[in-house]
């Protein structure tokens, strides 16, 4: 029988790090408590893939290859401490190309659940926007969000205040209802 696993998806920029958008690829600065967090989804059976929009490699400010480079040297540093990330699974475009692997769309979800054997309604998206916790709501998943990043602005969360299944602090106070929540279903 195929084991299916599940997963805690993660989104990037001001979820993981700031700045919220990138400009160039070494002002990335680490949210802290963010790496222990993933390490504890990790210890707990959680896949911990990176879904990210990078609309600056569309605008030229720096090239696909480049942030793959920049995110396998971050996934080196996240290991060092534990936590293990899959992907980047990326978006390159502009949101006015309408293209159909920008969240909320699942495209990139899909990917991953291919390529990991997920089982998106036992798995979690997090991110600092409303389109983070409405991917959720379209894989039929469970969507947080983080005020961290675009999340402190209250509009956002007025956004989702209806259909997220929770809004922490930041990533640690997310992931710590995540493993309450999970410690409960077992
Ligand atoms: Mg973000």
């Amino acid at each position: 029988m195929k084991i299916f696993n599940k997963a805690v998806f993660l989104d990037l920029n001001g979820t993981l790090v700031e700045p919220v958008q990138v400009n160039r690829l070494d002002e990335l600065n680490i949210i802290p408590g963010s790496l222990e967090s993933i390490a504890k989804l990790n210890n707990a059976g959680y896949l911990t893939p990176v879904i990210t929009v990078q609309s600056r490699i569309a605008k030229g400010y720096f090239t696909s290859e480049e942030f793959y480079h920049w995110f396998k040297l971050f996934t080196e540093r996240a290991e060092q401490q534990g936590a293990y990330l899959q992907g980047p699974y990326l978006c390159p475009h502009l949101v006015r190309e309408k293209c159909k692997c920008a969240k909320p769309h699942t495209f990139l979800f899909n990917q991953a659940v291919d390529k990991l054997d997920i089982d998106l309604y036992k798995s979690y998206m997090i991110g600092d926007t409303p389109v983070d916790v409405f991917s959720a709501v379209n894989f039929g998943g469970r969507g947080c969000m983080v005020k961290t990043g675009w999340g402190h602005f209250r509009g956002n969360i007025e956004q989702v205040k209806l259909i997220a299944d929770y809004i922490g602090d930041n990533l640690s106070d997310v992931v710590r209802w995540i493993l309450e929540k999970n410690k409960q279903e077992l």
